[in-house]
């Protein structure tokens, strides 16, 4: 057990209602529901190719897309059926992608998963199964994980970090899996370790889990230091989540493999050891449906599954109640106007937000209070950023590092004037971006 004495943490930061209404709903398997649409793009990197063709029968765990390259990651059949469609569908992004829809046959029939003794795997093979299984960060950046596990020759890793913050208000599914699965969960990190040959584990977990960390504890061997966190938004981002337990700062501009570490997430450390032990690819997530939802949860939920199939079947939303719906948790998912869009890798939230939270409300003039720049997790003058994009004077963003925000909406959340600064600085990264693209 560690010596729990610290509760560290970062400058900055937000305490936003944390709404987390399902932390007592077990996690509930949910077979699949309708038509699934499987899109080729869940990850960071080439989108995959279809494999299959309209009107195959395809088994649940079969390759149905190939990772296009490295930095790319396959994906598999969520059940058995037919193949309809190859076609553009939807994305939780709001853009279009290619993705296949299959039609259940009601079977469910698996193709065979053959696990196997990780002792005996090399690190190659380990990373190869990895890939196969089409495992991507499942906090919501979708990194392919087997590309984050295979650092460069370079940069010497020595700090593993494991992010159970879950600090997004609403969201609970990582809470219930460290709850509910904690062997899994430390049998990953423990597996990704001797990978990266770490001499140091960290294991974060917020203050507002108690009974998640007791979970992992018990679980943990001596060689992981689970650490209770102070209870903050946004805890969970990278960046802060490494400073707070090793002291340790990316640089700007950086990654944490500069500064020797690797941050995974909890449900993309349980689906490593799924992947590699059972052999069992990345078919299904934890989804933690809620807001006005009316039975709301937590569900293992196939990925593929539309919303609105999934809403329908847990109960449809109230008429009149419901004004935004958010792929992820409120402060940094996506607002979907679609309710074909599938459930992906990355989805781990289904929120629908009634008319009182989602309200829009028209921004008056900055009167320079400084809150914006208290609150920023970067060290970031959101103000001035904001100002800068709004000017159209994209240097001057850059001089500020905008690049350097990672959206976690701190500065809108306390700003009095009203201001979107996310949207602005969102925007000026996206000019800057651009901008480099054409040098
Ligand atoms: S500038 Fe970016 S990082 Fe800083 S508080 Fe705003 S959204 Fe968060
Ligand atoms: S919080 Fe809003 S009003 Fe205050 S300085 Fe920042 S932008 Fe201006």
């Amino acid at each position: 057990m560690s010596p729990l004495t610290r509760k560290p943490t970062f400058n900055g930061g937000i305490h936003p209602p944390d709404n987390k209404i399902t932390r007592d709903k077990e996690i509930e398997n949910l077979p699949p529901l309708g038509n699934l649409v499987v899109p080729m793009s869940q990850h960071i990197g080439a989108p995959a190719e279809p494999i299959v063709e309209e009107g195959e029968e395809v088994k649940r765990g079969q390759k149905i897309g190939k990772a296009q390259g490295f930095v790319s990651s396959p994906v598999h059949a969520p059940t058995s059926g037919e193949v309809t469609e190859i076609g553009s569908f939807s994305h939780p992004s709001g853009s279009e992608v290619k993705g296949i829809k299959i039609v259940p046959d009601e079977k469910d029939e698996s193709v065979d998963f053959s696990g196997e003794d990780p002792a005996k795997l090399s690190d190659d093979e380990i990373i190869e199964k990895i890939q196969e299984a089409g495992i991507v960060g499942m906090g919501g950046a979708a990194f392919p994980t087997h590309v984050k596990l295979s650092p460069p020759e370079d940069k010497d890793i020595d700090i593993l970090i494991i992010n159970g913050a879950e600090c997004e208000p609403y969201l609970t599914a990582d809470y219930r899996l460290m709850l509910e699965k904690p062997e899994a969960i430390v049998n990953g990190t423990e597996l990704i370790a001797g990978l990266l040959g770490v001499d140091k584990v960290y294991f974060g977990i917020e203050d507002n889990k108690p009974e998640a960390r007791e979970a992992i504890e018990r679980k943990a061997s001596g060689s992981i230091d689970v650490v209770e966190l102070s209870t903050k938004y946004p805890q969970g981002w990278e960046k802060t989540l490494i400073h707070a337990l090793t002291g340790r700062k990316v640089p700007v501009g950086g990654l944490p493999l500069d500064i020797g570490a690797v941050v995974q997430n909890v449900s993309t450390v349980k689906a490593v050891w799924d992947g590699v032990k059972h052999g069992k690819p990345l078919l299904e997530r934890v989804v933690t449906a809620t807001g006005t939802i009316p039975d709301a949860g937590n569900y293992n939920v196939r990925i593929g599954t539309t919303w609105n199939d999934l809403i329908d079947q847990l109960g449809g939303l109230p008429k009149g109640e419901t004004a935004k719906l958010i792929d992820g948790g409120p402060m940094m998912g996506d607002t979907q106007p679609d309710m074909d869009t599938p459930i992906v890798k990355s989805t781990s939230g289904v929120l629908a937000l009634g008319s009182e939270p989602a309200v829009e409300r028209e921004p008056s003039p900055c009167i320079r209070c400084g809150k914006c720049v208290d609150v920023c997790p970067a060290n970031l003058l959101p103000t001035s950023i904001y100002k800068s994009v709004e000017a159209g004077d994209i240097d001057r963003a850059e001089e500020l590092n905008a690049t350097s925000c990672c959206e976690c909406g701190s500065c809108t959340y306390v700003c009095p004037s009203e201001i979107p600064l996310v949207q602005w600085i969102v925007q000026g990264k996206g000019e800057i971006e651009m901008r480099e693209e054409e040098e």
